[in-house]
């Protein structure tokens, strides 16, 4: 890159936006602004549509040797240790995460570059022989990269969302056009220029940085566009499926959650056992703001442990350390922008207008940035708004139950499917209740971890397919039959008798 704000990234060529139009990028953490980017719009996002397509069409990616593509996957996951501190850096001031969890999420999404590249490098690649029940026939069936990729990411993991969607989409042989979200680019165009110095061939990655309702929704509608993947919300994911729809492309969402936290009493008849789920239940809503798609913000509590429960996790929400990212000792960092701040607030007012019950937070603390405090809302209940919706904030709502049946109900109460826990020391409760949850991952006596080699994604509106794992390659593919026949005869399906009087 050039200047500041060359953040488009064309066919091998760093350039700013054609109208010349900038964004400024803002710290959350005081609310200045600390960079500017390129504002990109529908010709940039034609050029590079245009660029990933000549690049896939006739350019070299997806016709070099797997052994080369995952090489070169391992090289962006070493540039990516390199460059960890800077990284990590750069995500928590652009997202406002501690810089811990900026470190971290570089990790993951080196994790998930070594985990792609293995995957293809120890795949068969003659393909799946199909038996067709005759010596007379050869059938396989092949895995072919879709195309272009087009990619649309969110900005609570801005990085580490770009990877579930790149390594896959290059590990199978596409090209892709990225556009992060608007608010949170910088760590997506670094992560373009790292794939460049590892050595992918010019054309293969392009990024636009700009709106989602111009270049987002151009990248979706786009008629040279083979595949759209995208994270984010529901509002914005359904324009992407709709736009998708004309031109019949391959969609991939992965949208939001409301996802239960379901803690039953004997989990917490030990001191230890207690402890572990009080904190975990804390971590679950409240790492990173809560903005976190699978964030555990329904507490789903045994109505007997709820009083115990509830005041030892409002006196230890209270505690949570807030404050810019890399400042010693800050354990929770602002929300992202002066909207989310905002929805936060009116999702904490609507709630108590509908009866909920304030035990921890529910307020800004004094001060520049977009900070908001850990907040638990107890005496809720399933039809409030604060707990169908997404908050995508430090809001936890409490419910209660008194049976089993009861909890699962509750937790599966939802128009998402994301995530969900279920917190017992009866192992065939955990077993029984994990089945009959709705959710595309379910935690027993845990929240939050996640395998790269584990399929991610959601039931209901939380999406359509899955990342990581098997599945996650799985999406970036067309899968195509070569069927021979080593014995070619007429079938004579039609007019055989004519063929005869011929002969
Ligand atoms: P968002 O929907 O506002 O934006 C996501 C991306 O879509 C951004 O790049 C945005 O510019 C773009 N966009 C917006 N309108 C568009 C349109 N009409 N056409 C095409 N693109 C458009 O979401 P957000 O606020 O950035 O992120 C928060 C949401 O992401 C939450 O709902 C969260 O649950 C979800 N999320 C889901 C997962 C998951 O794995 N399921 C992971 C992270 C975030």
């Amino acid at each position: 890159m050039t200047a500041a704000q060359q953040t488009i990234h064309v066919g091998g060529e760093w350039r700013a936006a054609l109208s010349g139009a900038t964004r400024e990028i803002i710290d959350p953490a005081d609310a200045t602004a600390f960079a500017v980017v390129a504002e990109g719009g529908v010709q940039d996002t034609d050029d590079a549509v245009a660029a990933a397509r000549a690049a896939f069409d006739d350019g070299s990616w997806p016709r070099t040797p797997v052994a080369e593509r995952a090489a070169l996957l391992r090289r962006a996951a070493d540039l990516l240790k390199r460059d960890r501190e800077r990284i990590g850096a750069l995500e928590s001031q652009d997202a406002g995460k501690t810089l811990e969890e900026g470190r971290i999420d570089v990790d993951c999404v080196r994790d998930a570059f070594l985990y792609f590249a293995d995957l293809i490098a120890n795949e068969d690649g003659g393909g799946r022989v199909v038996d067709a029940g005759s010596d007379e026939i050869r059938s396989v069936v092949v895995q072919e990269p879709v195309g272009v990729c087009a990619l649309i990411t969110p900005w609570n993991y801005p990085l580490l969302q770009a990877s579930w969607k790149i390594a896959p989409a290059l590990a199978a042989g596409n090209t892709f056009v990225i556009k992060p979200s608007e608010i949170t680019p910088l760590s997506t165009v670094v992560l373009v220029e790292l794939l460049l110095e590892a050595g992918l061939p010019l054309g293969a990655a392009n990024i636009v940085t700009g709106p989602g309702d111009t270049v987002g929704a151009r990248l979706a509608e786009h008629p040279d566009v083979d595949l759209v993947s995208f994270t984010g919300g529901l509002v914005s994911g359904t324009k992407v499926a709709r736009a998708a729809a004309d031109s019949v492309k391959k969609v991939a969402l992965e949208l939001g959650g409301k996802n239960p936290n379901v803690v039953f009493a004997d989990a917490c008849s030990t001191p230890e056992g207690f402890d572990t789920a009080v904190d975990q239940a804390l971590n679950a809503a409240f790492v990173h703001s809560g903005q976190v798609c699978s964030a555990g913000s329904r507490l789903i509590v045994e109505a007997s442990l709820r009083e115990r429960f509830v005041a030892e996790l409002a006196r230890r929400a209270a505690h949570i350390r807030l404050g810019r990212g890399t400042d010693e000792g800050v354990e929770c960092g602002p929300l992202v922008s002066a909207a989310q701040l905002a929805r936060t607030e009116e999702y904490v007012a609507s709630a108590l207008g509908e009866g909920a019950v304030v035990r921890a937070g529910g307020e800004r603390p004094a001060g520049a940035g977009y900070f908001y405090r850990p907040t638990i809302l107890d005496r809720c209940h399933r039809r409030m708004r604060v707990v169908r919706e997404e908050v995508f904030g430090p809001v936890l709502t409490v419910e209660t139950f008194d049976t089993e049946d009861e909890a699962v109900a509750l937790a599966n109460d939802t128009e998402y499917g994301l995530a969900g826990a279920v917190w017992t020391a009866n192992e065939d409760r955990a077993r029984r209740v994990a089945a009959r949850l709705r959710h595309g991952t379910v935690w027993i006596n845990d929240f939050h971890p996640y395998l790269p080699q584990a399929e991610w994604g959601g039931f209901g509106k939380s999406g359509i397919g899955r990342e990581l794992g098997p599945g996650g390659l799985a999406e970036y593919r067309e899968s195509k039959h070569i069927y021979r026949n080593l014995t070619p005869r007429p079938v004579r399906w039609f007019a055989g008798e004519t063929h005869k009087d011929q002969a």
